[in-house]
């Protein structure tokens, strides 16, 4: 069994509280609501209603926007007994993940009273409008345009690989509003409602991707002229950059507290697999399970590391990328063991029409993407290498890092 962490009298009482609430609301769909954890559906919704009817939605967010305002180990305590009892912590998305931190952080209080609420009570739902077809890593080098119109910004342009986008009503859109500037200037970090308040699109078309799992969960995304307040632009007109590192920083790291406990269940769930095959006492199959372990563990600790800069209020820096890039490739490589494990039997499908895949194939498929979404490997190494340890940039000599 790990190690287990006093955190203290106060993080013990919550955990006892929390547990208690699960005990007793414990919904009896359990795998209806997980098999929608990615693509959504009315049983995730369902789930979500609750967590908010009971106050459990956002709740590192300050109590007069909605959320809880509880402290860093309080919400590492929440989601560690929520991964125990083996329940999915549903949560606002993207909105919860990347915008909302990059509001409270840069938005004005008109911004964060407004956008916050509708954010923790599920009225917005936020895609992320950054990747383009020629601007990927290379995120600064975006090309869709914004256009300050009277008290308007008009975008028009076209992004790629938008997670989500079809069941978004918002996005939040990287555009570029002073051509003339400096690359990593000159972009503005923009609220775009993807419809107008009669219903009509506002100026949004979505062409879904198929992946290679047979799901379609992001969709090339063109726009023409989609219109928002100024009011809906954070951090202010060609200050975007900033506000774009606060939401990747929570991108790469914003999960480091929590990131092993889905491992961590994974894990036992191969065990499990290992002995249903026979495998189990197989020298070469242990040794590749005490190497996931391993892993699984210094997950772990680097996540009580992260807790201590969260307590100290401190945003995800650099150095989020080290966990970006230590779980992306372990869950990449792993996946890949685990169909080598399975053996020929990997390679069928469950059932013979349709495309439908079983929890490890589709598990596998997925892992090939956590390497590139959100940053690739690679980028990331430059990163840790430029940021954290101080070594010469790269040779492109860009004036920042890019995505
Ligand atoms: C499943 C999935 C979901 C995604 N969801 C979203 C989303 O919701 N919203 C969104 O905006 N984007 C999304 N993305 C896009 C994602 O952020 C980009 O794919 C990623 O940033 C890489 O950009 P690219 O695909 O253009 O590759 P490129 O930037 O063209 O890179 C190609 C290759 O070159 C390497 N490379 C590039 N630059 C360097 C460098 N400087 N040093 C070393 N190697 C380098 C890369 O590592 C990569 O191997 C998603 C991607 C995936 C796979």
């Amino acid at each position: 069994m790990p190690m287990q962490i006093d955190l203290g009298p106060t993080a013990s009482h919550f955990r006892e509280e929390v547990r208690q609430w699960l005990r007793v609301n414990r919904p009896s769909n359990v795998e209806a609501v997980q098999s929608e954890i990615i693509g959504g559906g009315p049983d995730y919704d369902d789930w979500a209603k609750r967590l908010h009817e009971a106050g459990l939605m956002c709740v590192g967010w300050p109590k007069e926007y909605g959320g809880r305002g509880l402290g860093g180990v309080e919400v590492a305590v929440m989601n560690e007994e929520f991964g125990r009892a083996g329940l999915p912590r549903a949560t606002r998305g993207m909105g919860e993940w990347l915008v909302g931190p990059s509001i409270i952080v840069h938005g004005t209080e008109d911004q964060k009273a407004h956008f916050l609420s509708r954010i923790v009570d599920g009225t917005d739902r936020y895609c992320q409008g950054f990747s383009e077809p020629d601007a990927g890593s290379d995120l600064a080098g975006l090309k869709t345009r914004g256009i300050v119109d009277g008290d308007e910004i008009v975008v028009t342009g076209q992004k790629v690989w938008t997670s989500g986008a079809h069941r978004a009503t918002m996005m939040f859109c990287l555009c570029r509003t002073d051509p003339d500037a400096p690359k990593h200037r000159g972009i503005s970090y923009v609220l775009l409602p993807m419809k107008k308040p009669d219903g009509s699109s506002n100026g949004f078309e979505l062409r879904p991707i198929r992946q290679i799992t047979g799901n379609s969960n992001f969709s090339e995304t063109f726009i023409t002229e989609a219109r928002a307040p100024l009011s809906n632009v954070i951090g202010g007109v060609n200050n975007g950059w900033r506000v774009t590192m606060t939401t990747l920083g929570n991108e790469r790291g914003g999960n480091a507290t929590t990131q092993h406990a889905q491992y961590e269940r994974q894990f036992w769930r191969i065990v499990d697999e290992a002995r249903r095959l026979g495998r189990a006492d197989d020298s070469i199959v242990r040794q590749e399970l005490a190497w996931a372990y391993t892993h699984v563990e210094i997950m772990r600790f680097a996540g009580l590391r992260t807790l201590s800069e969260v307590v100290a209020h401190k945003e995800p820096g650099p150095a989020a990328s080290i966990n970006k890039m230590f779980w992306s490739e372990y869950a990449r490589d792993l996946n890949e063991w685990v169909m080598n494990l399975r053996g020929a039997h990997a390679m069928v499908r469950p059932d013979n029409e349709g495309y439908a895949l079983d929890r490890w194939q589709s598990d596998f498929l997925g892992s090939r993407s956590s390497t590139i979404w959100g940053g690739t490997a690679q980028v990331q190494r430059n990163i840790v290498g430029e940021q954290v340890l101080g070594l010469p940039k790269e040779p492109s000599g860009d004036e920042e890092r890019t995505r």
